[in-house]
């Protein structure tokens, strides 16, 4: 049986932690804000695949400027550097020159995106900023260029609108904590 808010909990969480209406209502915030602070620049929202893509497509809905989508896909590096990462899937479009907004799913310990955002100041756009929808900011140990924020959440693992365990999961249409002994 499905509940008004969507699927199910799934035996693997143990509650919901941002229902769909709370994620959609910051996610227009986050989009009119991003529309404010960027009118009239060449503006490029990029994600990396694959957990991003679900907050990307609501979030450029939100956005009421002109923009351009474009999405990377990177994967790590065993026994490389913390965080080092090998793009498997490049940007298609230059970015030279333009306002580049990095819109991830989740920062943990933020040494991906950190990775990433190295790769890509290379290219010498006008500007770089990162726009989440979930923070653990008590995990982080690198200094990111956080602009947009949707929620701080705490140091649990979380599954639904984009983020899997094994896989799965990405479908939920709300964000889930996920037992501790599911998680082993
Ligand atoms: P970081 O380099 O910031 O430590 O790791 C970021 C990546 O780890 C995220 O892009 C995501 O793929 C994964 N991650 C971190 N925390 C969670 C979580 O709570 N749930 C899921 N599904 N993935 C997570």
């Amino acid at each position: 049986m499905s509940s008004e808010r969507g699927p199910d909990l799934p035996p693997v969480a143990d509650r919901v932690l941002l229902d769909a209406g709370s994620i959609a209502e910051r996610v227009r915030e986050l989009g009119a804000a991003i529309a404010e602070d960027h009118a009239g620049e060449d503006l490029r929202l990029i994600t990396v695949l694959r957990g991003g893509a679900m907050f990307l497509a609501d979030l450029c809905r939100a956005v009421d400027a002109s923009l351009q989508l474009d999405y990377m896909a990177v994967s790590s590096y065993v026994g490389g550097a913390p965080g080092a990462v090998r793009i498997t899937k490049d940007l298609d479009d230059d970015i030279e020159g333009a306002a580049v907004i990095v819109v991830e799913d989740i920062i943990d310990t933020g040494l991906t995106l950190n990775y990433v955002l190295s790769m890509l100041r290379a290219r010498k756009p006008a500007s770089l900023g990162v726009c989440t929808l979930l923070d653990k900011d008590v995990r982080r140990i690198v200094d990111l260029p956080v602009t947009y924020r949707g929620f701080s959440i705490p140091d649990r693992f979380v599954i639904g609108y984009g983020l899997d365990l094994g896989g799965l999961y990405r479908n939920l249409p709300y964000v889930a904590t996920v037992r501790d002994e599911a998680i082993l």
